[in-house]
């Protein structure tokens, strides 16, 4: 079976500006060359790949120039990876996964799982198909199942053939492009399971797609197997542009590492002449291994931004780009050959060694006879056609040592190609005896290396854990230093707390002291002044019994004062009432005149001269009144002697009442007699009554017969 040596294709995808590159008032400063859909300028800069999607390009376009003859080659049991690189939001994932359920958005994975699928349903019936799907990123040299979260640090192994694979990744079989989709839809869910940022994560971590085809043919049963890497690589920026700090810087420098491993790879192998390709610097260049330099059909989309801004992201994009496309990979179907295949293989080749031989000893014989200076004549000399089968047949041989042992280390393949041209050529036998010594102690190098492979893995996990305990650790330790150094600081700070409380408790006990000399003093002056107060007391007593009895005397001397006054009033008003009374007496204008009184003691002044002014009157009023007093008593005279006259005539009428009276005292004795005859005389109408009621009871007793007629 021959290889098959291809160039990596390397295409590239120029984004459209996007908004906020728009609103920076960043230029595109890509230039497309019309009819040229391979070359791109930048600042006068041409770059040239095997194609350049320009901004305009549709995810349909994309794939069906980039992606899909990848399809058909995987079914015909080749390898194939795609992978896009560039800087975060250059449209890595836009371009590998896009809009997963849209017709027009949809990326080149699910177009190829779709396309996948309905080249299989128009396949010979005769092939059966086996289909399984693994998903899972690398984020910090870590490979993590997106399909099991429980694996988290997954190792890389080498197979029999010496390809690298991700051992103990979760494999799905899949039998629809919907359960794919699922699987996807799981994986991504997955992903941002224990992830904050996510935007941040992607853009750091690989995220690989890995569709694994296996297909036998039932009739011949031969089988071929193809591997599809389909890979979304974190952001290829460089760490200072993103401001990246502490933790962040750590996981950027971690994944420029893994990102520059897979630089340094694609270096050596573009340079050629190293011996020596650095695939086992990162898990990421380790998987990409076959893809890289090996056995399979690989496409590197390059993704860019065509902003001013991002100028010179896009230029480190491009140039990796650059490197990329001189690599070259030789490439053969994985066939897994039956028993009757190998062997009708080797008897044709034995045929062809023995041939060889045949034209090798034939050409010996001519040289020999060249040598010793003979002509050899055209007829006698080897054919050039003799020649070329030769070199096609060696040609083959090399191919055949390449299939048998698929993939040798590079020198130990070259070895192997060289001993089994070399071994024919010679004449010896050898070569199935050195085949299966070469292979025993390929597989035991194998198996060492598998076990070593483990036993980094484990030490790693065991680094990792103690990395984390140590951690821990570390952490604890500056929890318990800076616990210590608080408490310290506490410490120090009740310590100065205490000196100083000591000096106040000191300051405070002297003053105490102080305070107990003063309070000793201050005992003794209070005894001596109480002393001196019960003394002061016992005085104030008397004088206060003294002051009562002084205050009682003067309350009866007040009250003495007061009832003097009083009755001086009384009299002074008696007095008053009296001129007043008299003033009444005397009438006259004395009348008209207002009486002195004596309300007021305070205003008894003005009452006085108010009393002497009606003095004054009254002694005018009183000569008046004499005057007419003599008046009276001449008048009087005369009147006496006509009372004189008519006591004489009163004494007349006396005597005449007197006989009149005597005569009526007789006649009532004379009314008092006859009332008492009246009375008698009524007794005895009442006794003779009551004979008479007496008598006429006896004679209705007698008689009862009169009673009834008198009733
Ligand atoms: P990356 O995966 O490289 O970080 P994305 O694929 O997430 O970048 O792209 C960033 C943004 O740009 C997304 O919103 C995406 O839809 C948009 N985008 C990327 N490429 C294109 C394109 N060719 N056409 C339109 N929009 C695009
Ligand atoms: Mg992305």
């Amino acid at each position: 079976m021959a290889a098959d040596e291809c160039n990596i294709r390397v295409v590239a995808r120029f984004r459209p500006l996007n908004d906020s590159e728009e609103r920076a008032g960043s230029k595109s400063v890509v230039k497309f060359p019309a009819d040229q859909d391979e070359t791109v300028l930048i600042s006068g800069k041409v770059y040239v790949f095997d194609k350049v999607f320009r901004p305009d390009s549709t995810q349909e376009k994309v794939y069906n120039e980039a992606a899909k003859e990848i399809v058909k080659d995987v079914l015909s049991g080749y390898n194939g990876t795609i992978f896009a690189y560039g800087q975060t939001s250059s449209g890595k994932t836009h371009t590998m996964e896009g809009v997963m359920n849209s017709n027009d958005h949809q990326g080149i994975i699910p177009r190829i799982v779709q396309d996948i699928f309905n080249h299989i349903y128009t396949l010979d019936a005769n092939l059966q198909f086996q289909i399984k799907i693994s998903y899972f990123e690398i984020y910090l040299d870590k490979i993590r199942d997106l399909l099991d979260v429980s694996k988290t640090n997954l190792a890389v192994h080498e197979d029999k053939n010496r390809v690298p694979y991700v051992k103990g990744v979760t494999e799905r079989f899949v039998s629809s492009p919907d359960e794919v989709f699922e699987i996807m839809e799981e994986g991504k869910n997955n992903r941002h399971i224990a992830v904050t940022n996510m935007n941040e994560h992607s853009s750091r971590s690989h995220s690989v797609f890995l569709i694994h085809v296996k297909q036998e043919n039932v009739e011949n049963e031969k089988k071929l197997t193809g591997k599809l890497y389909l890979v979304d690589l974190a952001g290829s920026e460089k760490v200072s542009k993103t401001g990246a700090e502490g933790q962040v810087l750590d996981e950027a420098k971690n994944i420029n590492k893994s990102l520059s491993a897979l630089g340094n790879v694609i270096s050596a192998l573009a340079d050629g002449t190293k011996s020596h390709v650095p695939y086992r610097d990162s898990k990421l260049t380790r998987i990409l291994q076959e893809s890289l330099g090996g056995n399979a059909r690989t496409t590197i989309i390059i993704c860019c931004s065509p902003a001013s801004y991002n100028e010179s992201e896009t230029k480190s994009t491009l140039e990796f780009g650059k490197r990329a496309k001189c690599i070259k990979n030789s490439v053969t179907v994985n066939e897994e050959l039956t028993a009757e295949e190998w062997k009708r293989r080797w008897e044709k080749e034995r045929e062809k060694v023995a041939r060889l031989k045949g034209q090798l000893s034939r050409a010996e014989m001519e040289l020999e006879r060249w040598r010793r200076g003979e002509t050899v004549t055209k007829d006698e000399q080897i054919s050039l056609n003799d020649t070329d089968e030769t070199l096609s047949t060696t040609q083959s041989m090399i191919s055949l040592s390449t299939v048998t042992s698929s993939v040798l280390s590079p020198a130990a393949s070259v070895v192997g190609t060289v001993l089994t041209v070399v071994n024919p050529i010679l004449g010896l036998d050898t070569r199935s005896l050195n085949v299966d010594e070469w292979e025993k102690e390929r597989s035991a190098l194998y198996q060492q290396l598998d076990e070593k492979d483990d036993e980094i893995n484990n030490l790693a996990q065991a680094l990792e854990r103690f990395k984390s305990q140590t951690n821990e650790q570390d952490e604890l330790f500056n929890q318990s230093r800076k616990d210590n150094e608080n408490l310290q600081a506490e410490l120090n700070r009740l310590q100065q707390e205490s000196e100083s409380a000591k000096e106040e408790v000191k300051e405070v006990l002297q003053a105490l002291e102080e305070l107990a000399v003063n309070y000793d003093q201050k005992t003794q002056e209070v005894e001596t002044k109480s002393k001196e107060n019960e003394t002061l007391a016992i005085e104030l007593d008397t004088k206060l019994s003294s002051l009562n009895g002084i205050r009682e005397e003067l309350e009866s001397l007040r009250e003495a004062s007061q009832q003097h006054r009083k009755r001086f009033l009384d009299m002074v008003l008696v007095l008053l009432r009296d001129v007043g009374d008299i003033g009444t007496i005397m009438g006259g204008q004395m009348n008209e005149q207002k009486k002195p009184t004596i309300e007021n003691l305070d205003q008894a002044d003005e009452e006085f001269t108010l009393a002497r002014l009606y003095l004054n009157k009254l002694k005018t009023e009183a000569r008046s009144i004499i005057a007419r007093l003599s008046e009276l008593e001449l008048e009087k005279v005369d009147h006496q002697k006509g009372i004189g006259l008519k006591d004489k005539e009163l004494d007349e009428a006396h005597l005449l009442i007197q006989q009149h009276e005597a005569k009526m005292r007789s006649m009532l004795e004379s009314i008092k007699e006859l009332e008492e005859k009246k009375r008698v005389l009524e007794q005895t109408q009442d006794s003779l009554n009551e004979e008479l009621v007496k008598l006429r009871a006896q004679v209705f007793d007698w008689f009862p017969a009169l009673s009834k007629m008198t009733t």
